[in-house]
């Protein structure tokens, strides 16, 4: 055990008093969980890039940086250490000739932090990292190593913010390896809107940033090609019109050297444009200056108790401010916008909701805060924020 100062990515959480323990193995961690005393409580990190405090001053974090590694695959499952960051996974599952279905905006992410928060990509017929978890194996409250693997048992560890437990193992299908060719357009708001379903019909993934201060759009089309012997890797400028294609592990993920805060929700496809015209309206008459981009991005549901997606295919509509700038007076104006349209919020991005609220959302809220409660009788795994709304 060592005295640790930690801050996750943006800076928005801050633990100047932790307690780090970086278990070996399976025994050792399920002997910390077990041996666990408080007071705080002991949690995982994964690369802190989650914006809510999911962790508390004074609680047990667990570095899982020795659960890396990808275990096998096969039949199109395979199976990896929780702790993996997705950037190692690419070439892994590359060197079986596999791939990953989907990734997000990043790659910095461990599977476990992306998948315990369900995040997700773009895709009309593709879901979320958690929707293509096939099976995971944690460390339960009592220090217990399970395998949850039943179809209700994976629906409720889809998306679970660590409550369930210490995830050591997350098994998921994969696809054969496939390139990707990326391609970038500026353009006008209108036009942009206007070619939304043509351009989600026809491309394998299909996105785009809205930009308040200039009021334009950058649309990005990704589709799929043989992996390409000469990739050409050098990142498209935020802003700028240009190309690229690579491995789609290569491809995915751009970089953010900026540092930010974030507000997202996912709302049905039915209301996301009227939504995503509201917002415009509202950040042009009040943040007409604004740099930071709205982006908007659609997917496709799964059954997870806890996805934001569940339920159908969904448009997820996300606001920045700059880390350095108090976001709450944007995030406050844009809430309510994003709640009337029927939106619920992205579990790792910031967002103003309480426990009841957050339950009317789920059909599934009460069954998870049961199995919650049955894996970690004690509430191990609950800090502070948590435990409003879990609890
Ligand atoms: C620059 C940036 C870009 C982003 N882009 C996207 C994007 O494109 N799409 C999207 O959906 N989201 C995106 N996010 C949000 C991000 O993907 C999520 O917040 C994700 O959870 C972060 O993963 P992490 O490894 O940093 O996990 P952390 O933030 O460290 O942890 C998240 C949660 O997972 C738990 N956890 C970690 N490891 C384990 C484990 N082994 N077992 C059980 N629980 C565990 C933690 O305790 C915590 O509750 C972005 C965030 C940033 C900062």
């Amino acid at each position: 055990m060592q005295l640790v100062s930690w801050q996750n990515w943006s800076g928005s959480v801050r633990c100047p008093n932790a307690r780090s323990e970086r278990p070996v193995d399976v025994p050792a961690l399920a002997a910390i969980v077990a041996g666990h005393a408080g007071p705080g409580a002991v949690r995982a990190l994964g690369s802190g890039h989650s914006f809510v405090p999911f962790w508390a001053n004074g609680d047990t974090l667990l570095d899982l940086g020795g659960f890396v590694g990808l275990e096998s695959v096969s039949g199109g499952v395979a199976r990896l250490a929780a702790g993996t960051p997705l950037h190692a996974i690419g070439p892994l599952l590359a060197a079986e000739g596999w791939a990953l279905a989907n990734m997000g905006d990043i790659d910095r992410q461990t599977l476990a932090g992306a998948v315990a928060t369900g995040t997700h990509g773009t895709g009309r017929d593709l879901g979320s990292l958690s929707s293509q978890v096939v099976a995971v194996e944690l460390v339960d409250g009592s220090g217990g190593l399970r395998r949850l693997e039943q179809a209700d048992e994976v629906a409720a560890a889809r998306v679970a913010m660590g409550m369930l437990g210490v995830m050591t193992a997350i098994e998921l299908a994969v696809v054969p390896s496939y390139g990707l060719h990326e391609r970038n357009h500026l353009e006008g708001v209108e036009h942009c809107l206007e070619q939304l379903q043509a351009r989600l019909g026809a491309h394998r993934h299909h996105e785009f940033w809205w930009v308040p201060r200039v009021d334009r759009c950058i649309a990005k089309t990704l589709d799929p090609i043989a992996v390409p012997a000469q990739p050409r890797l050098d990142e498209i400028p935020f802003g700028e019109a240009g190309e690229r294609f690579g491995a789609s592990w290569q491809i995915f993920p751009s970089t953010r050297d900026l540092k930010f805060n974030e507000m997202e929700y996912a709302v049905p496809m039915a209301t996301a444009l009227e939504c995503f015209r509201a917002v415009r309206i509202r950040m042009l008459q009040d943040f007409p200056k604004l740099m930071w981009p709205v982006e908007f991005r659609v997917l496709a549901g799964d059954d997870g108790w806890l996805s934001p997606t569940v339920g159908g295919e969904v448009a997820t509509v996300s606001i920045h401010q700059a880390a350095d700038v108090d976001q709450r007076p944007l995030f406050d104006a844009i809430e309510p916008i994003l709640r009337d349209h029927g939106g619920r919020p992205h579990w790792g991005k910031q967002h103003g909701l309480d426990g009841s609220t957050l339950a009317a959302l789920y059909p599934k809220f009460e069954e998870f805060c049961g199995y919650r409660r049955q894996l970690d009788p004690d509430g191990r795994f609950l800090t502070p924020y948590l435990a409003e709304r879990f609890a």
